[in-house]
């Protein structure tokens, strides 16, 4: 047997570029925010993850060629060997400051972070219980770990305590959720989740990649509920509102300590590049002193929920600038996503297995630096390709 036959097999993608619909790896030639240049034509984008606008904020964009200028364009190997500066740990020291923990760690990618933290916390003789909505990181780092894995409904606290009725007591437990759920942009329920886990002697750790930046004044989403002392480990990205590339884990000395010389992603991975590190050092300075960024993109984010909901669209549970217009069929879904975007809006779609058949979407997602024209415009495409295509 080939073990290439699977790929000449895979048509999926190639039936969806002849047909029109294929909506994955557009080249941008421009971006600049919140318009996008994609084969001469502008969009406004409504899909990507710059929450607060600063991938073109000037002190971040110096920043990061300060830093080049200064260190130059890789650390060339591991944190553990000859790739740590001091910019890290002046990042990691200012981030667990910023997100109330005594220590964090920072990696080059939140995926890493995702995988390395996961796998080195649990042994055999330890179980992650997970969301069933949890980003695919954290089901890998778990699948990467040693330890059994359990999944209890999307924010069922009723399934979430039998599933931690049924773990036998002397074993380790950590529970893994994202505090903004990537899709529904609706948050965990951490006020019912921390007695659990309190009750049943478990860990929790929250994924808060897109709450970082914009959830409690941009502290998070455990710092929107008031309980950043509860909750042990605190993860984000700095490839959304920190308007980077890399990721960090927050949480007790001893445990970030454990992590930095345990997780495989951390040590046998080139560290972040300084232009990266310095990028997120300037963007968490802006984000400590304009709350009113993250102010702006929830205001944004709920007009847009409000009168898409008024014309007729289902935008499910969000609460966050990440706000899904379900549409619950493939097709449909292609076809919204292509309407919007030959009249310029860029949305992302998205279907199975991402999110549950029947719940296929357009994952739309808002910026501190969208305009109040440029929203209105939005608002006015989507009404008449919803008309057009009879999703309204
Ligand atoms: N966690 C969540 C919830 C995410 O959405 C993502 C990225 N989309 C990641 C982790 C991984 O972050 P990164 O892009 O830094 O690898």
């Amino acid at each position: 047997m080939d073990i290439f036959e699977k790929c000449y097999q895979y048509t999926q993608a190639k039936d969806l570029i002849k047909e029109g619909f294929y909506p994955y790896f557009l080249p941008l030639d421009e971006s600049e925010g919140t318009e996008v240049k994609f084969e001469g034509q502008r969009l406004i984008m409504c899909g990507s993850n710059n929450y607060l606008g600063l991938t073109t904020h000037p002190k971040v964009k110096k920043a990061a060629k300060d830093a080049i200028e200064r260190y130059g364009t890789s650390c060339t190997g591991s944190r553990f060997l000859n790739g740590s500066l001091a910019l890290h740990e002046r990042l990691e020291k200012e981030l667990a400051e910023f997100v109330s923990k005594e220590n964090s760690l920072i990696f080059s990618t939140g995926m890493q972070v995702n995988l390395g933290t996961i796998s080195a916390l649990t042994g055999r003789s330890d179980v992650i219980i997970l969301d069933k909505d949890d980003h695919a990181s954290i089901v890998d780092g778990a699948r990467l770990g040693y330890g059994k894995i359990e999944r209890f409904r999307h924010n069922d606290i009723e399934h979430l305590e039998k599933v931690l009725q049924s773990i036998p007591e002397n074993l380790g437990k950590l529970i893994v959720v994202d505090g903004v759920f990537s899709m529904g942009g609706d948050l965990a329920d951490l006020p019912a989740i921390l007695p659990l886990a309190k009750k049943y002697s478990a860990r929790i750790m929250v994924d808060d990649a897109h709450g970082m930046g914009v959830t409690g004044k941009g502290h998070g989403t455990a710092a929107q509920f008031g309980v950043e002392d509860e909750v042990d480990l605190i993860m984000s990205t700095f490839s959304k509102s920190f308007a980077s590339l890399g990721g960090f884990i927050a949480g007790d000395e001893d445990i970030i300590d454990y992590i930095k010389h345990k997780a495989r992603s951390l040590i046998f991975s080139a560290s972040i590049p300084a232009a990266n590190t310095a990028a997120a050092l300037a963007a968490l300075d802006i984000i400590r002193k304009e709350p009113e960024l993250a102010d702006r993109v929830n205001a944004i984010a709920e007009k847009m929920r409000e009168e898409l909901k008024r014309m007729g669209f289902n935008v499910g549970e969000s609460v966050t600038p990440i706000v899904p217009v379900i549409i619950g069929d493939d097709m449909r879904t292609f076809q919204t996503w292509k309407g919007l975007f030959e009249k310029g809006v860029f949305v992302n779609p998205v279907i199975s297995p991402a999110v549950p058949q029947g719940m296929q979407l357009l994952r739309t997602s808002y910026m501190a630096t969208h305009t109040n024209e440029q929203i209105d415009r939005v608002l006015e495409i989507f009404h008449s390709v919803g008309k057009t295509l009879g999703v309204i």
